[in-house]
């Protein structure tokens, strides 16, 4: 049974972390406090309780993985976050994403295809502190039409197209944060939605993600 605690030790290493973060080019500050107030390792098994806080991607079951701490800020810089945003995300995975976005007072909606992982979420460890997301399991291709539309959708597996439903279930003026590409790297693109239903693009740097994946997984 997993142990929560976290020590100086462990709030000395995530202010290390901030700091490498901003020197990476990180400068929304309500992004860098929520990084400096997670406990990162919660989300990790304890074997990994050590380096938690390297700016690395961890494997966490299902072939899945927490994504590096630098793509979480970076994408959560891009969303452009405001308190009580409506924002809908896939890919829950280890939630440590949706955290951050919780903590910048975010009401966050996110969907996971693998049951396990969706499972494994119901017992959360932040789950009262953060009663500000939603854990729905589904195919994010397809979103929450029932509770759209949302503010922001933010997609954290690599899309190998701009989901059409994902569109239609932002409002106008929305943003969306996606890596799109089917390669060994996506880009990620952030569009936003005009009153015509189209979208705007802009284009921004090159990641790895894990695929995102048509359907769902685990009945
Ligand atoms: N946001 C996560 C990153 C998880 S990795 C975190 O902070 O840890 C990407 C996740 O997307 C995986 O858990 C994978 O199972 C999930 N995924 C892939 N395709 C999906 C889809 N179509 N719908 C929902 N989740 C999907």
């Amino acid at each position: 049974m997993k142990k929560f605690e976290d020590t100086y030790q462990h709030k000395g290493l995530r202010r290390q972390l901030v700091n490498l973060l901003r020197e990476k080019g990180i400068t929304d500050e309500n992004v860098l406090s929520a990084i400096n107030n997670i406990p990162r390792h919660y989300f990790l098994d304890s074997a990994f309780d050590k380096i938690a806080y390297e700016d690395r991607a961890f494997p966490i079951g299902e072939g899945q993985t927490i994504s590096q701490p630098y793509t979480v800020a970076y994408q959560s810089q891009l969303l452009q976050v405001k308190p009580y945003d409506k924002i809908l995300e896939i890919g829950t995975g280890s939630v440590y994403q949706a955290s951050v976005l919780a903590e910048m007072g975010a009401k966050v909606f996110t969907i996971e295809r693998q049951k396990k992982l969706y499972d494994h979420n119901k017992n959360f460890c932040l789950k009262t502190k953060y009663h500000n997301i939603k854990f729905f399991y589904g195919d994010g291709f397809l979103g929450l039409p029932t509770y759209a539309p949302f503010d922001k959708v933010i997609i954290t597996a690599a899309a190998p197209f701009i989901p059409p439903r994902l569109i239609e279930q932002l409002k106008v003026g929305g943003l969306m944060v996606i890596p799109v590409d089917v390669g060994p790297f996506q880009q990620m693109l952030r569009l936003t939605k005009l009153a015509d239903g189209s979208y705007a693009e802009e284009r921004f740097d090159n990641f790895s993600f894990v695929p995102m994946l048509e359907g769902k997984n685990g009945g």
